[in-house]
């Protein structure tokens, strides 16, 4: 029991009992930081990352070392030749933009590899909005390939469409997005690579990685995809990275994406980095265990969520290949509470009351609970979904367990006081 935040008892003894359970699958995860937090450190020795590094530039940043050595050590890390790690990149969406952009030209093929992209991906191609400098518009065309019934990609229509002639990029989205198709372990992209590539060996195999990093032992990058890219204020900025985002790759490919990002003839040799080298290099260093406490948040969700007798995705004993917890609450009055619960427990704007609002690059309106220290940082602890079918929040990180663990409990007790929650001391075993 707490001193600090009022939680009702029948909760209070159903979490004791949903830790005291979940805590073998902990042991799993604390064995993958410390995995990849050795890999970590491997890669800054490897580059002789040193403390004058933290200090940025300023103007054009031409020969920045840091900016360079970080490049190096995010490399390293992918198992890749090349990368680029930018605060410049504005966002997620952008830096996959940039990816796209630079790697695909007029009439080439652009095709999707697991259904539906991510929201905001489908103005970036061209599928919804004005469409007004999209991928389409600038004559690139976009195939997807439809994941099977239970949201496993097609691996046979896989192969059967990289083959079309003109398929430039073949495109994995990791992580589940809003929806609630299973997000895909690093293994299995590796099997989606290998289709592609069997059927065009020329396919270049991007991989949308956010909310994936450091939540396996290896990166999709070491399992056959060509170039993958994030956000650094999710899984590979560990809470410290203040915006940005990174590519790694072929050194080819991420040099095609440099020119997109700066200028074609100028690439990676310049862009200054400010003040935020040391952040992004802390940032990379916390990344592992900042994962770790965040899918511990996500893991503990699912079973609580579970006995109180939503639908959870994944299940809390699946192996886990990102950030992402979603929890299917049924209806509109369910996200709000949950999400207001959630706001309940963050450090900082615990005082607000999230409401449902159009966000930019979404089609519906959005619910977002987010009490951050980075502005929309959601490997803070955060929840948020579209009002739309099925009515489900995901919910992702929590930069520490135990605060993640007190945002969960919020979320629920919020429910139970609005009469949304049928039975606390569950009873279902
Ligand atoms: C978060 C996310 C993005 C990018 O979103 P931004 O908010 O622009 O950073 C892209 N794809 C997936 C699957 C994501 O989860």
């Amino acid at each position: 029991m707490n001193d600090f935040f009022h939680i009702d008892p029948r909760l209070e003894e159903l979490a004791q009992r949903v830790e005291e359970e979940v805590s073998p699958a902990f042991k799993v995860l604390e064995a993958t930081a410390e995995h990849n937090q050795l890999k970590v450190i491997s890669a800054f020795q490897q580059n002789q990352v040193s403390g004058s590094f933290f200090y940025g530039s300023t103007g054009y940043g031409y020969g920045d070392r840091g900016r360079d050595a970080l490049d190096a050590v995010y490399a390293r890390i992918f198992g890749t030749e090349d990368a680029l790690v930018r605060h410049n990149f504005v966002s997620g969406t952008h830096t996959l933009a940039a990816a796209l952009f630079g790697m695909l030209r007029p009439g080439d093929t652009l095709l999707s590899l697991t259904g539906g992209p991510y929201d905001t991906m489908e103005e970036v191609i061209g599928l919804r909005g004005e469409g007004q400098g999209s991928l389409m518009e600038f004559g690139v065309k976009y195939q997807q390939v439809e994941l099977l019934p239970d949201g496993m990609p097609d691996l046979a229509e896989i192969e059967r469409a990289a083959a079309q002639p003109g398929v430039k990029v073949a495109y994995i989205q990791r992580s589940r997005g809003y929806s609630l198709r299973p997000s895909y372990p690093v293994e299995l992209i590796g099997r989606m690579a290998a289709a592609a590539k069997k059927a065009n060996p020329n396919v270049i195999v991007m991989v949308d990685n956010c909310y994936g990093e450091f939540s396996e032992w290896l990166e999709p990058t070491q399992a056959g995809a060509d170039i993958c890219a994030g956000s650094l204020i999710k899984n590979p900025g560990g809470g410290i990275a203040q915006t940005g985002g990174y590519i790694a790759g072929r050194k080819d490919l991420v040099a095609l994406c440099a020119n997109r990002l700066t200028a074609p003839g100028i690439g990676k040799e310049e862009g200054c980095s400010l003040n935020q080298s040391r952040g992004m290099y802390l940032g990379l260093f916390f990344a592992p265990t900042v994962v770790c406490s965040a899918i511990k948040t996500a893991v503990f969700a699912a079973r609580l969520f579970e006995e109180l007798g939503f639908e959870c995705y994944p299940r809390w004993d699946e192996p886990r290949t990102d950030l992402i917890q979603a929890v299917k609450l049924g209806t509109p009055e369910g996200m709000s509470a949950f999400c207001g619960g959630i706001q309940k427990g963050s450090a900082v704007d615990s005082f607000v009351v999230p409401e449902a609002w159009d966000m930019p690059g979404y089609g519906d309106k959005v619910i977002m609970a987010a009490g951050t220290f980075t502005e929309g940082a959601s490997v803070e602890l955060s929840a948020d979904g579209p009002i739309r079918e099925p009515y489900a929040v995901w919910m992702q990180g929590g930069l520490t367990y135990p605060s993640g663990k007190i945002g969960v409990l919020l979320a629920a007790q919020s429910m139970l006081e609005k009469g949304l929650i049928k039975n606390p001391t569950a009873t279902q075993r």
